[in-house]
């Protein structure tokens, strides 16, 4: 029944020590999870995983294992005979199609996990390279070949050679779980991204200002989450109805104009920062959340300067979180791009933070007039009530596999 043999190299879990184990289970859970609605069978066994499956899986198996985290490459193989025949009818497979294609050199490189083969190494790379040699197919580059395939002599003896990179990382559901602060921007999805290839199980909130910000800049969010469900096996989106936040922070600016010499008006968007926080905290606690992250990156904006990080930071009630800190844009766009992200996160419907922006937004803002305003907001109660109307929508790659590749 099953005609195709995938091979997954473990990344960094191979590191662990007494416990692999629990980081071998949980990759090998997380990959079932992906593939439940399709025909495969997934085997973890001395360091490298094998997924069998027919034909007709395979596209579904290529998606599990471009998204999985905790795996550092994979390949389609051609499972061979242990015998140097069988072997070498696989490798020619592999340089005709390469050939093909356009290469022109190749090399051969052997592993022998096993050792009970009669051939080194080395041998048996010179015996399979024998016919494409000889038949001038393709010519032996050892330093810059065109195509390197491999024979892994295991258990059974695999060939390959379109070896692809994984996600690398630790399997998601082995670092605890964050509440993701999801934006419709670049970097936030990117920030998820960076803690579910720490292990983290990552759960979204998102701030909604409607009418002020649009159906299609929810829409946009959820298409984030869906991807973000690609990585971190399932998710769910916390919509949170910010409306009435907004437009009481708007009228504290009215209300109380002027703090210690600076306008209320330059604090509005720290002060709807703290808001979110406060009101992530209780959604984090709520959902049994050890943290938060955020998106920021030190210096991008106004709002990220260190001392307005320090005041956003004063309403968490847990440990805040922002992979990106150190890095620049260039660095996020790139992650942005590998993961799939930045078509959706460039796409033009502004985000709540942007209508209500102060024209002269405070930079340096010091904690006692953040939290003095913040205090006189009094938003407990509103916050509280945002929260409670939460509306909570379910992204999974499980059901992903499901609708898109059976
Ligand atoms: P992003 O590209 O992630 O939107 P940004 O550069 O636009 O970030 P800000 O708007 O200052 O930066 O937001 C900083 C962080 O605050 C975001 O990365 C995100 O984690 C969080 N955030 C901002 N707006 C929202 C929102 N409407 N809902 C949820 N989180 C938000
Ligand atoms: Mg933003």
């Amino acid at each position: 029944m099953f005609q195709v043999t995938y091979l997954a190299r473990l990344g960094e879990l191979t590191l662990k020590g007494g416990n692999i184990k629990e980081f071998e289970n949980r990759l090998v859970h997380n990959t079932r999870v992906y593939l439940e609605s399709v025909k495969a069978r997934v085997q973890l066994r001395a360091g490298r995983m094998y997924i069998d499956c027919p034909e007709e899986s395979c596209a579904a198996v290529e998606f599990t294992l471009s998204h999985l985290i905790g795996i550092t490459g994979w390949a389609r193989t051609h499972v061979c005979e242990k015998n140097v025949e069988s072997i070498k009818e696989a490798v020619m497979i592999e340089a005709l199609k390469a050939k093909q294609e356009g290469a022109k050199t190749f090399k051969i490189e052997t592993r022998r996990a096993e050792k009970s083969f009669p051939l080194s190494s080395y041998e048996l790379s010179c015996e399979a390279a024998g016919d494409v040699f000889d038949q001038k197919i393709l010519s032996v580059d050892v330093h810059n070949p065109d195509l390197t395939i491999r024979i892994e002599m295991r258990e059974r003896c695999f060939v390959y050679s379109d070896a692809q990179k994984g996600c690398r990382g630790l399997p998601v559901g082995t670092s605890g779980k964050g509440l993701l602060l999801l934006s419709g921007g670049l970097d936030s999805p990117v920030a998820g991204y960076r803690m579910m290839r720490r292990g983290m199980k990552v759960e979204c909130i998102y701030f909604h200002a409607y009418p002020y910000t649009s159906s299609e800049a929810q829409k946009k969010v959820e298409d984030l989450a869906q991807i973000i469900s690609s990585y971190g096996i399932e998710t769910h989106i916390n919509i949170i109805p910010f409306t009435e936040v907004q437009m009481a922070i708007r009228k504290l600016t009215k209300d109380v104009p002027v703090i210690n010499d600076f306008s209320t008006e330059s604090f509005s968007t720290l002060l709807l920062r703290m808001c979110m926080m406060k009101t992530a905290s209780i959604l984090a606690h709520h959902i049994h959340a050890q943290c938060l992250i955020t998106g920021e990156s030190l210096g991008q904006v106004a709002s990220q300067t260190i001392e307005n990080m320090a005041v956003t930071e004063y309403a968490c009630t847990l440990p805040l979180i922002r992979p990106l800190i150190g890095l620049d844009k260039e660095e996020i766009i790139e992650t942005a791009k590998f993961i799939g992200t930045y078509d959706t996160s460039i796409l033009p419907y502004e985000d709540c933070c942007v209508l209500f922006s102060p024209k002269h937004p405070v930079l340096k803002a010091s904690i006692e007039n953040a939290s003095s305003l913040f205090d006189q907001l009094n938003a407990d109660a509103l916050l509280q009530e945002a929260f409670e109307k939460r509306e909570i929508k379910t992204f999974s790659a499980k059901k992903y596999v499901e609708e898109h590749y059976t």
